[in-house]
């Protein structure tokens, strides 16, 4: 069966939102967007260069003031009232997601729920955001601290998962009481462009919510602009560097939430069936796109060979192709490029016996031909110093090894430079309270994978970053405490 075709008539207006107006007439040139299912033109998209982000950092700094100071009852019924809008426009919604980035309509049709899921957590703390009184000696005072928002945040997003990531972003940033210059990718706007015009039409005051795709030269423009006051940024470890050199100029703060090479870390008494189905989403979620995503398969020798059989086997069976279709699971890798630099990976750990490769390995044909399509592949046996061990692929490529001790084990999950997430396979309590305080990751899941969620904080350690979305430190990070001390 052919791929349905792009969903175009939901494409919205792709203006830069700047306030409360939309303009195409840009400086930063025009991206050609393509559906990644079938490599069908679907629309020209306006990249914000340095006159847009100007403008865009100018009217957020107009409106810092007024929102800063708009009580937080306000400001959460604010984000109250959009994450209604984003249940209302749920269905569209999940077609952008879909058209912009390939995403499958059975995991975009989550998103809406998860994205409203975080606008209604964080619209808990608007009203609760204050300080603390602070005990001083040896003179005694009064002494408090003021939680105050930096002022203009520029928020910079991936392409893998824009709803929940603007989401995820713009409400703490929005609940702290910032106004934000959001920049979402040129690969997919879509969805940041719409969650814009809903702002609006909540209710937020024009300028608290800037929305300007780009590329890596709007982005960089940005971050160098003096009128911004903190940078978040979403995305990978070389584009990080550039953005801490930018920023280093000004002595600007940046948080960052970079990329993973996260571990499934099966023991011996584990479910091994239930552990191998988990492991699967590290590719079929998001085609592997994700950042928390469990590329690395580490299984005890006892169990190594079923978890193997189990893994191949099942995704063998794993539907692949047309986004549109409610039975797909996995659908295609975001571009062209990125299609050629996976199996560009393959190919080479192939080629040098990096692993073993027991399934997958190549681009799909047929009707997904004109597609970015890459069968789920897993390599067995691999090298944990090769490539394949220790880079972020960011596609449907799973890396498995087998191991003997926990020593070993936790050897091998820490080997990399990454920390972001972990995944821990056991029966035994002590076990799993051990290994969650001895892996080095932001994040440990035990028996589970629940994605990112919005009460709990995510972020990264060493080169995954520093940042945390989620929680009460998901606030915090758009925060900062003035002291005060007054003499009694
Ligand atoms: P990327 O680093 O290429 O781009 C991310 C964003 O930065 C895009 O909007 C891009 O236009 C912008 N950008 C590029 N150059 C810039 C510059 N010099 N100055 C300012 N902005 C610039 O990443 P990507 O390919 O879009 O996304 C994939 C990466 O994102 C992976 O490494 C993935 O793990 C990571 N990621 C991390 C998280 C997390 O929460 N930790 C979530 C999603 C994705």
């Amino acid at each position: 069966m052919p791929v349905t075709a792009a969903p175009t008539e939901l494409i919205p207006d792709t203006g830069v939102l700047i306030g409360a107006s939309r303009t195409s007439a840009t400086s930063g040139g025009v991206h050609r967007h393509v559906y990644a299912a079938n490599g069908q033109s679907t629309a020209e998209v306006p990249l914000g260069g340095a006159a847009e982000m100007d403008a865009a950092v100018r009217a957020a700094g107009a409106a810092s003031d007024g929102w800063r100071n708009t009580p937080g009852n306000i400001r959460r019924d604010l984000l109250l009232r959009l994450a209604e809008l984003v249940e209302q426009h749920a269905t569209e919604l999940i077609g952008l997601q879909t058209l912009e980035n390939g995403c499958p309509r059975q995991f975009a049709s989550k998103m809406p729920e998860l994205a409203v899921d975080h606008l209604r957590y964080n619209a808990g703390w608007a009203d609760k955001i204050g300080g603390e009184v602070v005990p001083t000696w040896p003179v005694r005072a009064l002494d408090y601290t003021l939680d105050e928002p930096y002022g203009v945040v520029a928020v910079i997003i991936p392409w893998n998962g824009p709803l929940v990531s603007v989401a995820q972003m713009l409400a703490p940033a929005l609940a702290a009481g910032n106004t934000i210059v959001l920049k979402p990718s040129e690969l997919a706007p879509f969805t940041a462009l719409r969650l814009g015009e809903l702002a609006l039409t909540a209710g937020f005051p024009p300028g608290v919510v800037n929305v300007v795709p780009g590329a890596a030269a709007g982005g960089a423009a940005l971050v160098r602009h003096p009128g911004v006051d903190k940078v978040h940024f979403t995305g990978g470890g070389p584009t990080a560097r550039k953005i801490l050199a930018d920023a280093a100029e000004r002595l600007v703060p940046v948080g960052l939430e970079l990329g993973g090479k996260s571990a499934h870390m099966i023991f011996g008494d584990a479910d091994v069936r239930m552990a191998a189905r988990m492991a699967m989403s590290g590719v079929i979620a998001l085609s592997g796109q994700g950042c928390a995503n469990g590329t690395r398969v580490l299984a005890h020798s006892s169990v190594y060979d079923e978890v193997v059989r189990t893994l191949t086997a099942r995704l063998a069976r794993v539907p692949v192709g047309d986004p549109a279709d409610e039975r797909t699971l996995m659908g295609p890798v975001v571009s062209a490029g990125a299609c050629e630099r996976i199996l560009g990976v393959v190919d080479r750990a192939r080629d040098e016996g990096q692993g073993r490769l027991v399934s997958g390995g190549e681009r799909l044909g047929g009707d997904l031909g004109d597609g970015y399509f890459i069968a789920p592949t897993v390599f067995a046996d691999v090298d944990p110093a090769s490539e394949l061990a220790q880079e972020e692929i960011f596609g449907p490529v799973l890396a498995c090894t087998p191991f003997d001790t926990e020593q070993e084990a936790l050897q091998l999950a820490n080997g990399t430079r990454y920390g972001l997430g972990a995944y821990v396979h056991t029966t035994d309590l002590r076990t799993a309270h051990r290994v969650s305080r001895a892996v080095a990751a932001g994040s440990v899941w035990v028996n589970g994978v629940p994605g990112v969620l919005p009460s709990t904080p995510f972020g990264g350690v060493r080169q995954s970053g520093w940042g945390r979305i989620g929680g009460e430190a998901g606030v915090r990070e758009f925060l900062r405490p003035k002291n005060v001390w007054i003499a009694t």
